[in-house]
C-alpha cells in the first residue's frame, strides 16, 4: 500500500498496535463482576433499613409515590456504599435534548470550619439537584430570566458508580424539567409514558380475569457501529467534526462478498469488545450478542432486554463507554447512521414489548385460545397505534443523519408498516372475514371454545425489510438510527400503545356492562380493528420498487425526510393524544418540534462549513500539486523536444474548476440570508447547503480517482474501512 507520509505511518502504527494486555489476563468470572459498582436491590436490600427498601421497593414495583421520609435513609446509605468504592463526588445524570447524557459533578465532602471535611449527602440532595442549565436547548421552553433547571431522582433506575483513572463518582439517573415542570429532557417524557401505557395495559388485563401488577414497555436495542483505526480518524476533519465522512470514493472492494457478516471478528476488535463488556457488566448493563455486521469495519452489540427507561440509561452509558474504551485501544467507535457514502450504514433497532415480571411478555402468543385472544388484542392495539401514528413514529427517527439511511435499500423505508409473519397475518385476514378457524404452519391446530387458532409459539419468520416487524415475542422498530437515544423512539410507541389500550379497554369494558359475552365482545373488536387498519400490514418486500406505489394506494404516508417527518409532531390530532395521556403538554411538543428543527439545521451546517474548509485547504491543494506536477512535465517534455499530448493536463484540470466553483457556490450558500426561525434555518440547510455539498463531494471525488496517491493527503475509504 502506498500513501503519503501521514497515512504510511499511521498504517505502519496500526501494524505494530499491540492489544492493551488487561483485557486478556484478566481472571475474574464475569457473573462476579456484574453489577459490581450498581447500587442494586440486593445492594439496598442489605444496607437499608426493612422499612425503607419495602417502601422504595413499592415505588419501583408497583409505581407507588416515593415517600420523602425515606429520601434520607437512602442518600445516607448510598453515600456509604459510594465512598466505599472510592467515590468522591456525585452526580445527577440526565438526558437533554441534545441527545447526549449530561452530568454536573459535586464534592461529596463539605468543609466543617475546623480545617478538616465531611461527606455530606442529604436526602434532599439525592432527589433533586438545581443545575443551571441554560445552555441546554429547550425550544423556547425557558426564559432567560427562568434559566434554572431542576434535576429529579428516577427511584427506578439504578445509581451507579463510574470509574475513572482520576477518581470515582457516584452517578444519579434523574429527570431534568423547567421551574414549570416541563420537561427539557428525554427521560421525563419516557417515564410519563411509560405510566399511561401500563394504566391502560392493566384495565385490559382486568378483563381477562388478571389481577396483575404494574405493567411497564421492556426494550431491547441492538447498537450497530462502526470502528475506525484512530490515526486516520484524527486525519479526518470530516469524522471528527461531523461523525461521517463528507469525501471519499468508494474502495475497489466494499461489502460486496458479504464476507465480513458474521464473520470472524478481528483480534484488536475482540480485545476492545472484551474491554467494554467487562465495564458495561460492571455497570449491570447485561450485554449480551456481539458480532460483525454488514459493512467492513462495521459491529453490533445487543444487550438484553430491560425496562424501557432503564435500557435507555443503560443505552447511554453504553455509548459513552464505547468511545472512551475505543480510545484506549487506539481506535475510534462511529455512531453515525451513514459515515460512509456507498456503505451500508447503522441503526439502533428498539425490540419493544409490555409485561410485567408476573405476566412476561404480553405479546407471545400462549399455550391456550384463552392466551391467545389475550395475545391477539395487545397484538391489534400495536396495529391500530401504528397505523394510525405512523407519522409520529417517523417523526420520532427524524434526523439530519438518519436521513442518509432511511429509504436506501439497507434500511427500512420510511414508509411504516407492520411486519407480521405469514402465520399471523393470516390470522389476521381471517378474522377481517370473521372469527379465525384455523392457523397455518405447522403441526395441527386445536380451535378454541372462543374461536381463536392456537398459535405456536416459536418466532415464525424473518423480514428485515420491514420497519415495523413481530418478531415471535415483541416488536422491533428498525427505523431508530443508530446515534440517537432509543427514549424518543419509545414515548411515542408507549404513547400510540396507550391511546390504542386506552380505546380497546373503554370498548370491551362498556360492551361487558351491557351485558355482551366477552368472547364474542373481543372477537367483533378485533375484526373491527383489523378492518380499519389492516392496511398498515404489509409482509413484502420493502426494499421492492413497487412498494411505494402499492403504499400509496393504501394511503400510507411515505415521510421522506426529516422536514416531511417534523411537522407530524404539531399537527392537532398529535397535540391532542400527547396532552391526553400526560406525555406533553401543546408547549412541550412544539418545543420538541422546533428543536427538532434546530438540530438539524445545526448538523447540516457544521458539514457545509466543513466541507468548505476541507475543499479550499486539503482538497483542492493536492489537487493544484499533481496538476502543476503534470504542467512541470508537459513542459519539460516540450523542453526536449519530445512530442507531448497535453490531456492529462486536461483531465485533471476539468475537476479542479468544477471543485473551484463548487466550493465558491457552498460559500455563498453559506452567507445567504436566512431569516430567523428554526424552520427557515432548517430549509435553507436541506435546500441551499446539502446540494451545494454534494457538488464539492462530486468534483472532489472525481479528483481522488486521478490525483497521485502520494499527493492524496486524506486516509481513503481503503485505509479507514479495512485497516483494523
Ligand atoms: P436479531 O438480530 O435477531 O433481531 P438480537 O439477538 O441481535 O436479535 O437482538 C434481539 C434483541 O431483542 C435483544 O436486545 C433482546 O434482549 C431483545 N428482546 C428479546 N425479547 C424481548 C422482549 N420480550 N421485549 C423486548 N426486547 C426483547
Ligand atoms: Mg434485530
Amino acid at each position: 500500500m502506498s500513501g503519503n507520509s501521514v497515512r504510511m505511518q499511521a498504517i505502519r502504527d496500526v501494524e505494530a498496535y499491540v492489544p492493551p494486555a488487561a483485557v486478556f489476563t484478566e481472571s475474574e468470572e464475569p457473573g462476579e463482576i456484574f453489577g459490581e459498582n450498581v447500587f442494586s436491590q440486593t445492594v439496598m436490600q442489605k444496607r437499608l433499613p426493612k422499612s425503607v427498601y419495602k417502601s422504595v421497593m413499592a415505588t419501583i414495583e408497583h409505581g407507588a409515590k416515593l415517600d420523602p421520609l425515606v429520601a434520607d435513609a437512602v442518600a445516607s446509605a448510598m453515600k456509604d456504599w459510594a465512598l466505599e468504592k472510592g467515590a468522591t463526588h456525585y452526580a445527577h445524570v440526565f438526558y437533554p435534548l441534545t441527545g447526549l447524557t449530561a452530568e454536573k459533578h459535586d464534592s461529596f465532602f463539605e468543609p466543617t470550619g475546623d480545617g478538616t471535611a465531611l461527606a455530606e449527602f442529604a436526602g434532599k440532595t439525592l432527589v433533586q439537584g438545581e443545575p443551571d442549565a441554560s445552555s441546554f436547548p429547550n425550544g423556547g421552553l425557558r426564559n432567560t430570566f427562568e434559566a434554572r433547571g431542576y434535576t429529579g431522582w428516577d427511584v427506578t433506575s439504578p445509581a451507579y458508580v463510574l470509574e475513572n483513572p482520576n477518581g470515582n463518582t457516584l452517578c444519579i439517573p434523574t429527570v431534568f424539567v423547567s421551574m414549570t415542570g416541563e420537561a427539557l429532557d428525554h427521560k421525563t417524557p419516557l417515564l410519563r409514558s411509560q405510566q399511561a401505557m401500563g394504566e391502560h395495559a392493566v384495565r385490559i388485563l382486568k378483563l381477562f380475569g388478571h389481577t396483575p401488577g404494574a405493567v411497564v414497555s421492556f426494550c431491547g436495542p441492538e447498537q450497530e457501529y462502526f470502528l475506525v483505526d484512530r490515526h486516520f480518524f484524527l486525519a479526518r476533519p470530516d469524522l471528527m467534526n461531523a461523525g461521517r465522512t463528507l469525501f471519499g470514493t468508494k474502495p475497489p472492494k466494499g461489502q460486496e462478498f458479504d464476507d465480513h457478516y458474521f464473520g470472524a471478528i478481528p483480534e484488536r476488535v475482540l480485545g476492545f469488545m472484551m474491554d467494554t463488556e467487562r465495564e458495561l457488566f460492571k455497570l449491570g448493563i447485561p450485554a449480551k450478542t456481539r458480532h460483525n455486521e454488514v459493512a467492513p469495519g462495521q459491529f453490533e452489540i445487543a444487550p438484553m432486554f430491560e425496562r424501557g427507561n432503564i435500557a435507555a440509561d443503560h443505552q447511554q452509558l453504553l455509548m459513552t463507554t464505547f468511545k472512551s474504551i475505543a480510545k484506549k485501544h487506539g481506535m475510534e467507535c462511529l455512531f453515525h447512521e451513514k459515515p460512509f457514502q456507498g456503505v451500508n450504514g447503522s441503526g439502533k433497532h428498539v425490540n419493544f414489548s409490555l409485561g410485567n415480571s408476573q405476566l412476561g411478555s404480553l405479546l407471545v402468543p400462549g399455550d391456550t385460545p384463552h392466551d391467545n385472544a389475550q395475545f391477539l388484542v395487545f397484538c391489534a392495539a400495536v396495529i391500530r397505534a401504528v397505523h394510525k401514528y405512523a407519522g409520529l413514529l417517523r417523526a420520532s427517527v427524524a434526523s439530519a443523519t438518519n436521513d442518509h439511511r432511511l429509504g436506501a435499500n439497507e434500511a427500512p423505508p420510511a414508509i411504516i408498516s407492520i411486519f407480521l409473519g405469514d402465520q399471523l397475518a393470516d390470522v389476521f385476514e381471517q378474522i377481517a372475514k370473521g372469527p379465525a378457524t384455523s392457523s397455518k404452519g405447522k403441526g395441527s391446530m386445536v380451535i378454541g371454545v372462543d374461536t381463536l387458532p392456537v398459535l405456536p409459539t416459536d418466532p415464525g419468520d424473518r423480514n428485515r425489510t420491514s420497519p415495523f416487524a413481530f418478531t415471535g415475542n415483541r416488536f422491533e422498530f428498525r427505523a431508530p438510527g443508530s446515534m440517537q437515544t432509543v427514549s424518543g423512539p419509545m414515548v411515542t410507541i408507549n404513547t400510540i400503545m396507550a391511546d390504542s389500550l386506552d380505546y380497546i379497554a373503554t370498548k370491551l369494558e362498556a360492551d361487558v356492562a351491557a351485558g355482551t359475552d366477552f368472547d364474542e365482545a373481543v372477537q367483533a373488536l378485533l375484526t373491527e380493528i383489523i378492518t380499519e387498519h389492516g392496511a398498515v400490514v404489509f409482509n413484502g418486500d420493502g426494499y421492492a420498487d413497487a412498494w411505494p406505489v402499492e403504499a400509496e394506494k393504501r394511503g400510507l404516508a411515505n415521510l421522506k425526510t426529516t422536514l416531511d417527518a417534523l411537522p407530524e409532531l404539531i399537527t392537532p390530532e398529535a397535540l391532542e393524544l400527547f396532552e391526553k395521556y400526560h406525555v406533553f403538554n401543546h408547549r412541550e411538543m412544539h418545543s420538541r418540534y422546533e428543536i427538532g428543527l434546530e438540530q438539524y439545521a445545526l448538523t447540516i451546517g457544521v458539514e457545509a462549513r466543513t466541507t468548505l474548509e476541507m475543499g479550499t485547504t486539503i482538497v483542492l491543494p493536492a489537487a493544484v500539486r499533481h496538476q502543476t506536477e503534470i504542467a512541470l512535465n508537459i513542459g519539460a517534455l516540450k523542453g526536449a523536444g519530445v512530442e507531448t499530448d497535453i490531456a492529462p493536463l486536461t483531465e485533471v484540470s476539468a475537476p479542479i474548476a468544477e471543485l473551484r466553483s463548487a466550493l465558491a457556490a457552498l460559500k455563498s450558500a453559506l452567507a445567504e440570508e436566512v431569516g430567523h426561525s428554526a424552520l427557515a434555518e432548517a430549509e435553507h440547510a436541506q435546500k441551499s447547503l446539502l446540494p451545494a455539498m454534494n457538488a464539492v463531494r462530486a468534483a472532489a471525488d472525481s479528483l481522488e480517482e486521478i490525483i497521485a496517491d502520494d499527493l492524496w493527503p486524506l486516509p481513503t475509504y481503503q485505509e479507514l474501512l479495512f485497516v483494523l
